[in-house]
C-alpha cells in the first residue's frame, strides 16, 4: 500500500480523481513555528519524489522514482502553505506533520482534461531547519535579536585556507 492511500484513508479523501501524479517533499522547520502555527513559504526542487512508489519506480513516474514539476527554464516552484498547529508535548510523540496541497505535484497528460497531482508535504520539527523554508510573518522576534550563527561554508572555507597556508609553509621550508 502506498502513501497517498494510507492518507487517503485517513483523512477520507476522495483520491481516485484522475489527475497527475501525487509527490512527496519533506522539509524540516523550527519545532516553534509548528508550535505557533507560522505561514512559511517553502520552494520546491524541480524533481520530486513519487507518491505511488514512494521513490522506488512505477508506471505512474515512468520508473524514475520522481516527477519533474516545471521545465529546466522554469523558476523554481513555491508554495506558501500555514503550518498546523502542534503543541511541544505533539511533537516529540510525533514530529512529522503531513499536509496535502492539491494541484502542486505532478502536471496531467497534456490534452487529457486532468488536474495536476497532489503535493504532500512532510513537515518535521527539526534543531536543524531547512533554509528552504522561509518564515512569512517577519515579525521580529520578541527575545530580542540573537547573535547570527556562522554560517557552516564559512568556517569549511576557513579551514580548507588554513590548511592550504600550513601545506603552502611546509612546502617552503622543506625547500630551503
Ligand atoms: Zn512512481
Amino acid at each position: 500500500m502506498d502513501l497517498a492511500q494510507v492518507l487517503g484513508r485517513v483523512t477520507g479523501v476522495h483520491l481516485d480523481t484522475p489527475r497527475g501524479a501525487d509527490v512527496v517533499h519533506s522539509i524540516r522547520v523550527d519545532p516553534s513555528w509548528l508550535e505557533r502555527g507560522e505561514p512559511v513559504e517553502v520552494t520546491l526542487p524541480r524533481n520530486l519524489r513519487c507518491a505511488e512508489c514512494d521513490g522506488g519506480g512505477c508506471d505512474r513516474c515512468g520508473r524514475a522514482g520522481a516527477v519533474s514539476l516545471w521545465g529546466r527554464d522554469e523558476p523554481p516552484g513555491v508554495v506558501e502553505v500555514t503550518l498546523p498547529r502542534r503543541t511541544a508535548d505533539e511533537l516529540v510523540r510525533e514530529p512529522t506533520v503531513v499536509l496535502r496541497i492539491p494541484e502542486r505535484g505532478g502536471l496531467p497528460e497534456p490534452s487529457s482534461g486532468q488536474i495536476r497531482g497532489m503535493l504532500l508535504l512532510r513537515v518535521t520539527a527539526s534543531p536543524e531547519p531547512d533554509a528552504s523554508v522561509i518564515r512569512l510573518s517577519a515579525v521580529p522576534s520578541r527575545r530580542g535579536p540573537s547573535a547570527p550563527a556562522q554560517p557552516k561554508s564559512q568556517l569549511l572555507l576557513g579551514a580548507a585556507l588554513l590548511l592550504l597556508a600550513l601545506v603552502l609553509v611546509s612546502y617552503l621550508v622543506s625547500r630551503r
